[in-house]
């Protein structure tokens, strides 16, 4: 039996690509569970940033927590909005300096479809693993997460920013020329960014391949703290959802801060 918070599973780019789960006592390779039978009994809670046992609001954090931190402002999920560049605090200038002043991708990825997005250089290829996306190439490296932010803002405009996650876990996309899609999407850039627009023109297409046989024709999801407690086999992994035998499926990063114990037979 494990004991201990979810979170985000990490990840290793091989092929196929393998997940771990990392519990305080204990690290699992999720990969060696397919084909068993896992139980999962939720038993509490506990706040990434405070560790308290408060139901989690969003991103793994309780209410205050996920208003406070620095780590949840508006610019996270709008990078935009960023203003640390200017000088401008949100939360916490220095943490927001640290985070937001470092070299981000925008990139297009194929996961439920062709989408942009944008995440830090180091936070590649882990981004792309997380979203599901079979294939993915950078379009432009820029130096702060501003500028990142107003591409993404641009090119919305001509794709889509969204993965539609039964889609992606239902469905194997057909393969689509990245390299000329690029091409279309560097004429599109904002004039901030033009001076940045052959920044990544020698990273080539990366394929991903995850440990998933075949996708379900359907899915069903299950949230824990709902369902108190559940038993499935496991039949793969995409994304961050473990995928069952009878078409269920988990988000894990969704139920990052949910404390569980864990058995597999
Ligand atoms: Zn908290």
């Amino acid at each position: 039996m494990i004991e201990g918070p979810l979170r985000k599973m990490r990840t290793e780019l091989n092929e196929p690509i393998d997940y771990y789960m990392t519990f305080p006592s204990v690290f699992v390779r999720v990969n060696d569970l397919i084909g068993k039978s896992i139980s999962l009994i939720h038993t509490g809670f506990s706040c990434m940033s405070c560790g308290i046992d408060q139901p989690i609001f969003r991103q793994g954090f309780c209410k205050s927590c996920f208003f406070e931190m620095p780590s949840a402002g508006d610019w996270v999920m709008r990078p935009e909005l960023s203003q640390a560049h200017l000088d401008i605090e949100d939360r916490d200038l220095s943490y927001e300096k640290k985070v937001q002043l470092q070299p981000h991708i925008v990139y297009l990825a194929v996961s439920s479809g062709l989408k942009v997005g944008v995440t830090r250089k180091t936070q590649v290829p882990t981004r792309w693993i997380d979203q599901g996306a079979h294939q993915t190439i950078p379009i432009v490296e820029v130096p702060n997460r501003y500028l990142a932010g107003i591409t993404e803002v641009a090119l919305k405009v001509h794709y889509s920013d969204k993965t539609n996650w039964r889609q992606m876990l239902t469905q194997t996309p057909e393969p689509i020329d990245l390299i000329a899609e690029r091409e279309r999407a560097l004429s599109y850039l904002p004039d901030e960014v033009k001076d940045y627009a052959s920044s990544a023109l020698q990273e080539k297409t990366l394929s991903l391949q995850f440990p998933l046989q075949s996708p379900p024709p359907s899915v069903t999801s299950v949230n824990l703290v709902k369902a108190k407690q559940f038993t499935g086999t496991l039949v793969g992994i995409k994304g961050q959802y473990l995928i069952f035998s009878d078409h269920k499926v988990m988000n894990v990063r969704g139920h990052e801060g949910v404390c569980v114990s864990l058995s597999a037979a």
